[in-house]
């Protein structure tokens, strides 16, 4: 494995510096934004610089302590889901035997699911281009994921960790697609709210490969036609990509042994389980009650500290096991990824206790549950906000 050198990674890094406006580095340390959230109302301007500074120094004291025990981690993770993926798919050559086919169909559904969240996710984030490993880097990594990497970068990275829940500016707030917080106006076609969702859940991927597309903002003249045929032509080499590995190449070679349809239904299922799982990590994120969103007043002036208040209160965590941290790419943790969204993901366990802990001191919640009690509870937001209701602001 050859490495890069700190010249090289910082001429490459247009995802570096994406992930780096994600932080609120260059924010004013004090003064106020023109109107603070309501949950954080009762907190002074030095209390909010306060706390700015606390959660400043857990994140120095990770980076202080990053080194060869984190590169470890993440090269295991990807061994292992290497290990899965060659498993998964060998199984399905011969998928024709039912056993063998719930055998791979099984373990290439954990692959998918392990590199799209604990290593694409994170990878694509910066979190491990401290390690100049060119093959573990946020320019080069390409996820088994239909929308391209650069796309969803500019999409997550660039906008959705800087505008994190501000309705008119993060457009995850229901992905141009559903109406997902009170702010957003009622129109008839909500009252779909609750089957749009569960279309978009088995075929997340495509859901997101044409949210990265941006054609709101085409039409609104905020996208150039040169940009949109860029990515549409990424988006079509990536397709290709998708298609011939898990609907072409391992159905071919399992039609040796007469498997060829049961690898197609194979591969089929295995990503329609990954996106129905990330779907749901993803919309637990943000949407289960007890997360705020903002106005873009609330956002104009903030400082770090203000900043480091809207990820927390505008982010829920999922509770439970090590195994499922790892399964949801610790996006379980997803308070501590929004406020440190370039630290390696092995780390956010660590250091959740301790933003816990800040937010009871100040006064600020942390939304917290298992993942069921939070799927049902974003299920619930999108049943009651299919209707106008009276709590509608619009
Ligand atoms: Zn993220």
């Amino acid at each position: 494995m050859s490495v890069i050198s700190p010249a090289k990674a910082a001429s490459t890094g247009g995802a570096n510096a994406g992930s780096s406006r994600t932080r609120p580095g260059k924010l004013a340390e004090s003064g106020s934004p023109t109107v603070r959230p309501p949950a954080a109302a009762h907190l002074t301007d030095e209390q909010v610089a306060e706390l700015g500074r606390e959660l400043d120094a857990i994140r120095d004291e990770v980076l202080a302590k990053r080194g060869a025990e984190d590169a470890a981690y993440i090269r295991r993770v990807i061994k292992v889901q290497r290990g899965l993926e060659i498993s998964g798919r060998a199984a399905l050559l011969v998928g024709k035997n039912k056993a063998a086919w719930v055998a791979g169909t099984t373990l290439l559904s954990l692959a998918k699911i392990l590199e799209n969240m604990e290593i694409g996710h994170n990878v694509l984030h910066g979190q491990w281009d401290w390690m100049r490993d060119p093959d573990i880097h946020s320019t080069t990594w390409e996820w088994d994921f239909v929308t391209p990497s650069r796309s969803w970068q500019h999409t997550h990275n660039d906008l959705h960790h800087r505008w994190t829940n501000v309705v008119g500016k993060d457009n995850d707030v229901g992905y141009n697609l559903l109406r997902m917080d009170e702010q957003q106006p009622w129109k008839p076609m909500n009252l779909g709210n609750p089957l749009y969702n569960a279309i978009l859940a088995p075929l997340f991927e495509w859901g997101i490969a044409i949210y990265d597309l941006e054609l709101t903002e085409f039409k609104e003249g905020k996208k150039s036609k040169e940009a949109l045929h860029k990515d549409l032509k990424a988006l079509g080499k990536k397709v290709i990509t998708q298609f011939t590995k898990d609907y072409a190449a391992t159905p071919a070679v399992a039609m040796l042994t007469g498997s060829g349809k049961q690898a197609l239904y194979g591969t089929l299922t295995a990503n329609a389980v990954r996106n129905v799982w990330a779907h749901a990590v993803i919309f637990c994120g943000h949407f289960p009650e007890g997360t705020d969103t903002f106005t873009e007043e609330m956002a104009e002036g903030e400082t770090r500290g203000d900043w480091y208040i809207r990820q927390m209160i505008g982010s829920a965590n999922i509770s439970g096991s090590k195994f499922m941290h790892i399964m949801t790419g610790n996006l379980s943790h997803q308070i501590e990824h929004h406020l440190f969204p370039d630290l390696p993901s092995n780390r956010y366990a660590e250091v959740a206790p301790k933003v816990r802990e800040i937010c009871q001191r100040y006064g600020l919640k942390y939304t917290t549950g298992p993942l069921l009690k939070q799927v049902g509870s974003t299920w619930g937001k999108i049943f009651k906000l299919a209707l106008p209701g009276k709590t509608a602001k619009a």
